[in-house]
């Protein structure tokens, strides 16, 4: 028995994400007292798991599993965690792991908690704390049935150093065309930017940056950090910027180590997507703001004079420590 861990990767690079998933299986597996099984499809640098007390990888490589495929993907961790007989599978809530989880946790049989933030605690049943009502709240979520499913939120449990040594094995499953009835054709992805997901800094910028020509020094920031540019619904429903950087309730949810908020009042329908982010710095004219209030860091001050002298000094400090 050990717990399985799901590590995803993009063109064979594992994720960053997929070291956090380990390190949280790893927490798991010490209150069990148990060890870490990973299964990788088509990933190379499997070895770097052995940092975050992973104890054995299952690599799956498949021409097949070239893109990702929810159902295809379901099986073959289902296939995973039967092999090694896990009684605990976790994921991360990346967009993918999010589509596949209930396909997988039907495949298992499985109870399923979504954006869990925290380690499980045993001592009645089998309790996990997770992110509630677009991260207005935490529940205490209890599983019951013989095999849990566990989405981590990202970024909510962080990476735990954890050296173990590690034992890699080929692995085959078994896949039929009923796992490939649904495939997708093709995936549009921007190439030259860091994606919101995938951010460890986010700049977004709102309507109090006055007109889409006014970005450029957003995308300069962002160059200088290297980080993703988001905006407020708004902007993008303005056409300022593209609908896929709209941050909230109904846009994309950020679980970044920093965002910056710039211009943006901080309605309660865009804090909604960013408090799961760890440090919140805003830069708004506006005392008042509502934003100031769920911000760790504010500026009151025109983003037209902050900006630039923020890009300045970050160019600055970055020549004198390279
Ligand atoms: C059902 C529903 C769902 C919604 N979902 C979302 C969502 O997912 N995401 C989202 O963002 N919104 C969402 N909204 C909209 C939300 O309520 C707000 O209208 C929106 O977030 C406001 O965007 P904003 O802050 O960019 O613009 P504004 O409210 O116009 O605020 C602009 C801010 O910029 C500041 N400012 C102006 N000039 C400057 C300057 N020179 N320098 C610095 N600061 C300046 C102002 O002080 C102000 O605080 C939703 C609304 C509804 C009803």
């Amino acid at each position: 028995m050990s717990i399985l861990v799901y590590t995803e990767s993009e063109n064979g690079k594992l994720k960053k994400a997929a070291y956090e998933v380990a390190s949280y299986a790893k927490g798991i597996a010490d209150l069990m007292g148990t060890s870490v099984t990973a299964v990788t499809v088509n990933a190379e640098n499997v070895e770097e798991l052995s940092q975050y007390g992973v104890d054995k990888v299952l690599k799956v490589s498949s021409d097949k599993l070239s893109k990702f495929n929810a159902d295809a993907y379901a099986e073959v961790i289902t296939q995973a965690a039967k092999k090694e007989d896990s009684k605990v599978v976790v994921i991360s809530q990346s967009a993918n792991a999010k589509y596949m989880a209930p396909l997988l946790a039907v495949d298992l049989e499985a109870g399923y908690v979504s954006n869990a933030v925290k380690l499980p605690t045993l001592d009645e049943g089998f309790n996990v704390e997770r992110t509630a009502f677009t991260n207005k709240a935490f529940s205490m979520t209890s599983i019951s049935t013989d095999i849990k499913v566990l989405g981590l939120s990202n970024n909510s449990y962080g990476l735990k150093e954890n050296e173990s040594s590690l034992t890699q094995e080929e692995f085959f499953p078994e896949l039929t065309d009923e796992n490939f009835g649904i495939t997708v054709e093709s995936v549009d992805k921007n190439k030259d930017k860091v994606s919101i997901a995938d951010a460890e800094v986010v700049i977004s910028a709102g309507r109090g940056m006055k007109g889409p020509e006014n970005w450029g020094m957003i995308e300069e920031l962002a160059g200088v950090l290297n980080a993703a540019t988001a905006c407020s619904k708004p902007v993008s429903d303005m056409g300022w910027r593209p609908h896929g950087e709209h941050v909230g309730q109904t846009g994309k949810p950020v679980a970044t180590n920093l965002y910056i908020a710039i211009g943006i009042s901080g309605a309660i329908q865009h804090l909604a997507g960013i408090s799961a982010s760890k440090n919140k710095v805003v830069i708004n004219t506006d005392p008042e703001a509502p934003f100031f209030k769920a911000a760790d860091y504010g500026i009151v001050g025109d983003a037209f004079e902050v900006v630039p002298q923020l890009i300045e000094k970050l160019k600055e400090f970055k020549a004198n420590n390279s």
